[in-house]
């Protein structure tokens, strides 16, 4: 079962709350006991809304190919997630994704739902744990300037009763080098969980399919969430936050992500119940959300700003 900050109204407690009618666009306009029913985002059933997960178009911030082109153009990852998230043509993607520069060639996938999820965690943590998310790095070599560091981080279970994940990020940029350009894409860690496979068909696909994608999840985020937080707290270093390939929502995209759980029911006319109504599955939660970038832009999604927003660990997530 999972614990109380992670768990979501279902749908009966969601059909008891006032009906209003509006799009989910304006979600965040809606109150706690209100609730909308809206036409799927993702139209298709389970199966094909996996698929769609798996094999859906991608957002494509920019591609560096070398490294010296990296350096060359000195772009951060957020600013290659804006140029990527101002032109979107339409809601139907999967994810983002980026390549890295060097022997490993998985594509890294990353869905905005996770990014969400990674958030959720790191504020569980700071509010429900009163604590920070255990970070060691292993930053003191020689080569952390070339090949960034490798820090050892340990993340909260959502479920009731499950220990810790224990995992190593990799590659990470800490320092403030030309070569931080060329490294940010190359994030990787050993963490390993159902979240990063697609279950299909009732069976995850071939260990020979995905290891081809590296499918970034929530804890590898929350995870990265709290190194930006150590490293920014413990050294004043920014380096972390500056690089970091994750899009870290605005509170106002965690408000309209919470409507979206807890507020926002789907008319389905697939589905064989009485009432046609369903909660929203992975991908029409990820396809609203690109909808959403697409009204209110990246700034205001995926852009938090001290001012509006503060500390994305004091963010509410209450329903
Ligand atoms: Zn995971």
């Amino acid at each position: 079962m999972k614990k109380t900050f992670f768990k979501d109204n279902t749908k009966a407690q969601i059909k008891k709350k006032n009906l209003v009618e509006t799009g989910f666009l304006e979600a965040t306009n809606i109150d706690s006991n209100e609730y909308l029913i809206s036409f799927p985002p993702f139209p298709g059933n389970s199966e094909s809304a996996r698929k769609f997960m798996k094999h859906g178009n991608e957002v494509l911030p920019r591609r560096q190919y070398t490294l010296n082109q990296a350096i060359k153009e000195r772009l951060t990852p957020v600013q290659m997630r804006e140029e990527a998230f101002t032109y979107l043509n339409g809601p139907f993607y999967c994810s983002y994704s980026f390549m890295p520069l060097g022997k490993d060639q998985r594509k890294r996938k990353v869905s905005l739902v996770e990014c969400l999820e990674g958030a959720r965690i790191y504020a569980y943590v700071n509010q429900v744990n009163l604590a920070e998310i255990n970070v060691k790095p292993y930053d003191n070599a020689k080569r952390v300037a070339k090949d960034g560091a490798e820090i050892v981080v340990e993340v909260p279970s959502r479920t009731k009763g499950e220990p810790r994940t224990k995992f190593k990020l990799m590659n990470i940029p800490v320092v403030d080098s030309p070569e931080k350009y060329a490294l940010a894409p190359n994030f990787s860690s050993d963490h390993s969980c159902g979240n990063k496979k697609f279950k299909i068909r009732y069976s995850y696909e071939s260990s020979k399919e995905s290891s081809q994608v590296f499918n970034i999840c929530a804890h590898e985020i929350a995870g990265h969430l709290g190194v930006i937080n150590h490293y920014w707290n413990e050294e004043k270093n920014v380096i972390p936050l500056q690089m970091s390939q994750f899009a870290i929502p605005t509170q106002e995209t965690v408000n309209f992500y919470k409507r979206l759980n807890n507020n926002f029911l789907i008319r389905d006319e697939q589905l064989t119940s009485k009432d046609k109504l369903r909660k929203p599955r992975k991908a029409d939660l990820e396809i609203a959300l690109w909808d959403w970038v697409r009204h209110k832009g990246h700034d205001k999604t995926f852009y938090p700003t001290q001012e509006i927003d503060g500390n994305i660990a004091s963010y509410d997530w209450g329903k």
